[in-house]
């Protein structure tokens, strides 16, 4: 079985600590095929420089792509490495959208909604202050509209806030209210020959289970969906690969025979079989 985390991040991102050459090491180690980094770029604060509280975008993608370039050449005959980006937000500011992907030539791009136009990122979110049905609606209507942007490969974790709700509410909310809504993301998707990812960082915290989790990644099946793809979101080396075999069982019982990576934007279909 071919093996692939095309969803992580390295030191170039504000919230991870391993190189590029400590993720290339783990993944050879693990037996993976494809690793791709996909390092973290919030379009809407590119412009805030040095003083934005992730650091400098304008500095950590260019060093990221230089240090894949890098590893690419020494560790080419081992892995298959993937230079990617977590497009974080694309919608809330198209001038720098645009700007980010002009900082290289990228195989794979995963867009993101980490926190919704005028909110704090969910990660800082406090769930008691806020309705959380009306959250998760704005939530949902902006991953629309992030899933009709043409420069993006993958739609990376769906139901994102749930791990948060989870986490300090202890409670998964109902989705049903959202079922059409999401529908509507999976329509987009489909037409617009995007992926849909099934991120596997959720089984590793107390939400237990993918983002998004096995029923919605059938529906997207069902509705026509042909393209998945599989990432851990490792914030270290030491979670690289972790939880993909999960990841495949889940997309296998959603009745996909394959997975797909991306080699400049090009989706290749790999068997499960
Ligand atoms: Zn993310
Ligand atoms: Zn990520």
């Amino acid at each position: 079985m071919i093996l692939c985390d095309i969803h992580t991040h390295s030191h170039h991102s504000f919230d991870a600590e391993s190189s590029v050459e400590e993720m290339c090491r783990a993944a050879i180690e693990r037996g993976l095929t494809y690793l791709a980094v996909t390092d973290h770029c919030e379009a809407e604060y590119i412009c805030c420089g040095e003083d934005c509280e992730f650091g400098s975008f304008d500095r950590q993608i260019p060093q990221s792509i230089a240090a894949i370039r890098e590893a690419q050449q020494k560790y080419g005959e081992q892995l298959k490495l993937l230079c990617g980006l977590e497009l974080g937000e694309p919608m809330h500011d198209p001038e720098q959208t645009k700007h980010a992907l002009a900082y290289g030539d990228f195989d794979f791009v995963l867009a993101s909604v980490h926190n919704l136009r005028g909110r704090d990122d969910f990660y800082y979110m406090d769930f008691k202050q806020v309705d959380v049905d009306e959250i998760l609606r704005e939530y949902f209507d902006e991953l629309a509209e992030t899933a009709a942007f043409p420069h993006f490969d993958s739609l990376s974790h769906l139901t994102y806030p749930l791990r948060y709700i989870v986490e300090r509410e202890g409670y998964y909310p109902d989705l049903q209210p959202f079922e059409e809504q999401i529908e509507r993301i999976f329509n987009i998707l489909i037409k617009n020959k995007k992926a849909l990812e099934i991120n596997v960082s959720g089984l590793f915290k107390p939400i237990n289970r993918t983002l998004p989790d096995g029923y919605l990644v059938k529906k997207f099946r069902d509705m026509g969906g042909k393209y998945i793809t599989l990432g851990t979101d490792a914030h270290c080396a030491g979670m690289v690969g972790k939880g993909i075999g999960e990841g495949i069982k889940t997309a296998r019982q959603a009745g996909f025979t394959h997975y797909t990576v991306f080699e400049k934007h090009q989706p290749k279909l790999i068997s499960m079989e």
